[in-house]
C-alpha cells in the first residue's frame, strides 16, 4: 500500500517526525519533490537530526530510502548529510537514487543568490539552495539527469552548450565571473563518483514493490500552501508539494496512493515572504517561537526566525482538500499549553465580506483575520498516551478545527519524539 505524508501549510508542520513514525511500518520511503531547500526536524533514539534530502526513513535498518526523479537532487550535500547519520551511529542506510532525478548544478546555487541580490528587497525570500533555478532549467529543458552522468562524450557537449547561455546572463544581468566547462565537468565527474552505487530505475522498482504488496510512503516537502499551482503564487516553492504530484515525482500509479496523511500544525509558522492572515507579532510572537516545534520555531535549514500565527482554519481547510486528505495528523499541540485563551483564525473579511474560502494571491493580500478566543488548558500534555485523558480544553481545541477543516484528525501528537502520538 502506498501512503503519502504531506504538509496542509506553509511547511515546518512536523511531518518529519510523523513519516519517522509511520516508517515503523514501511518498507520504502520515497521522497518525491523539493530539494535541500527545506529541512525535517527528527528526535530519536539516535539523537537529533535535520535532513534535508534523505527521506525520514533513514534511521530504520529495514527501510529502504529512496531519491525520486522529482526531486532537485544536490549530490554532495545527500552524501554529506549521509555520512553525518553514519558518523552519529546510524547503521548505513539503503538508498536508491533515481536514474532520472535532475542534478542541482553548483550554478544553480549561485543564479539563486545572484537574483535574490539583484532582487533585493522584493526578493522571494529563498534559501539560496538553487532550487527555482533548477526548476526553470528542468522544464527549460536545459538540466541534467542523474543518467546523463555516465555518457561522458554527451555531456561534455551539452555543458558546452548550456554554458554558453549561462554565462551570457553571468555577465551581462549580473556582472560575475563566467563558467568553465573544464571545471564543471569535473564536479560532474565528482557526483557520478558519488552517486553511482545508488542509481537505479525507481519507477521500475517501485512497481515491482507495489506487486510485491510493500509498505511504501511517499514523503511530501514544504505544504500545501508552497505549491506552485494552488499555493500563494508566486511566493511558492518550485515543485508541487501535492500528494498528486508523489505519483510523478516517484514514477507510480496515482490511484495506488490509498492514504493521504495530512500535517497540520495546531498554530501556524511561515518563512519567507508572503501573505500570512492569521500573523502574529511582538511579544505574543516571540513567546510561541520560542516555544514553538522542538526549541523554538527557527529553519532547520537557515536558522532564521519563522513568522508565527494563531492556526488558521481557513488556509488549513484548503490545505486539506487540495491534498486529498484522508487523514490530520494535528502536531505541536503541546506547545500551546502555556496559554489562557487561544485565538484561532475561523474566517477571511476581503473588501467587508467574511469567507472561509481560501482566496487567490491578490484576494489574500487584502484578507483580515476574523479570530474566534477558545480557552486554553494551562497544562503539560506531554506524555498523554490516551484521546480521553487530554484536558477537556485541548479536546475542545482538536474537535474545534476538526470541525472547521472538515477532515478528520486521528493522530494528535503531543511532543517532538517518535512515541508522543495520541491515535483516535
Ligand atoms: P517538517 O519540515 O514538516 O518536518 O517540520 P520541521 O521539522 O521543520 O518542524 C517541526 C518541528 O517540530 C521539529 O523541531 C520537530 O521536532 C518538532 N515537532 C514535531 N512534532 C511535534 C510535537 O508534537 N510537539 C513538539 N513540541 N514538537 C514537535
Amino acid at each position: 500500500m502506498v501512503k503519502a505524508v504531506v504538509g496542509a501549510n506553509w511547511g515546518d508542520e512536523g511531518k518529519g517526525k510523523i513519516t519517522d513514525m509511520l516508517s515503523k511500518e514501511a518498507d520504502i520511503i520515497v521522497r518525491f519533490q523539493g530539494g535541500a531547500n527545506a529541512g525535517h526536524t527528527i528526535v530519536n533514539d539516535y539523537g537529533k537530526f535535520a535532513l534535508h534530502t534523505l527521506p525520514s526513513g533513514v534511521f530504520y535498518d529495514h527501510t529502504t530510502s529512496i531519491i525520486g526523479n522529482g526531486v532537485a537532487l544536490n549530490i554532495p550535500v545527500l552524501f554529506k548529510e549521509v555520512s553525518e547519520i553514519v558518523e552519529k551511529g546510524v547503521p548505513m542506510p539503503k538508498i536508491l537514487v533515481s536514474d532520472r532525478a535532475q542534478i542541482v548544478m553548483p550554478y544553480h546555487i549561485l543564479f539563486d543568490e545572484y537574483e535574490e541580490e539583484r532582487l533585493a528587497g522584493k526578493s522571494f525570500g529563498s534559501t539560496k539552495s538553487g532550487i527555482a533555478p533548477f526548476y526553470s532549467d528542468k522544464y527549460a529543458k536545459v538540466g541534467f539527469q542523474v543518467a546523463e552522468l555516465f555518457d561522458e562524450e554527451a555531456l561534455k557537449e551539452k555543458l558546452e552548450r548550456v554554458i554558453v547561455q549561462k554565462n551570457v546572463i553571468l555577465e551581462h544581468l549580473y556582472h560575475k565571473p563566467a563558467l568553465k566547462v573544464e571545471e564543471l565537468f569535473a564536479t560532474m565527474m565528482e557526483y557520478k563518483k558519488m552517486v553511482e552505487p545508488y542509481v537505479c530505475d525507481v519507477s521500475a522498482f517501485l512497481y515491482d514493490a507495489i506487486k510485491a504488496g510493500k509498505n511504501i510512503l511517499l514523503e511530501g516537502q514544504l505544504g500545501s500552501l508552497k505549491d506552485p499551482d494552488h499555493g500563494i503564487y508566486p511566493m511558492v516553492t518550485s515543485s508541487s508539494t501535492l500528494a498528486a504530484y508523489g505519483a510523478i515525482g516517484a514514477g507510480i500509479p496515482p490511484y495506488e496512493i490509498k492514504k493521504i496523511v495530512t500535517v497540520v500544525k495546531a498554530y501556524s509558522s511561515a518563512v519567507g515572504a508572503g501573505a500570512f492572515v492569521s500573523e502574529i507579532f511582538g511579544e505574543e510572537a516571540d513567546e510561541l517561537r520560542r516555544r514553538g516545534g522542538d526549541g523554538g520555531e527557527y529553519g532547520a535549514t537557515t536558522g532564521r526566525p519563522r513568522r508565527m500565527g494563531w492556526f488558521d482554519c481557513v488556509a488549513s481547510k484548503y490545505g486539506c482538500r487540495i491534498q486529498g486528505t484522508t487523514d490530520v495528523a494535528f502536531t505541536v499541540l503541546d506547545v500551546l499549553g502555556y496559554l489562557d485563551e487561544i485565538p484561532v483564525c475561523v474566517g477571511y473579511e476581503i473588501d467587508g465580506e467574511v469567507t472561509t474560502d481560501f482566496p487567490t494571491t491578490a484576494k489574500l493580500e487584502k484578507a483580515k483575520p476574523v479570530l474566534e478566543v477558545l480557552p486554553g488548558w494551562k497544562e503539560d500534555i506531554r506524555g498523554i498516551k490516551n484521546y480521553n485523558d487530554l484536558p477537556e480544553n485541548c479536546r475542545k481545541y482538536i474537535e474545534f478545527v476538526e470541525k472547521q477543516i472538515g477532515f478528520p484528525i486521528t493522530m494528535v501528537s503531543n511532543g517532538p519524539g517518535r512515541n508522543d502520538i495520541i491515535y483516535r
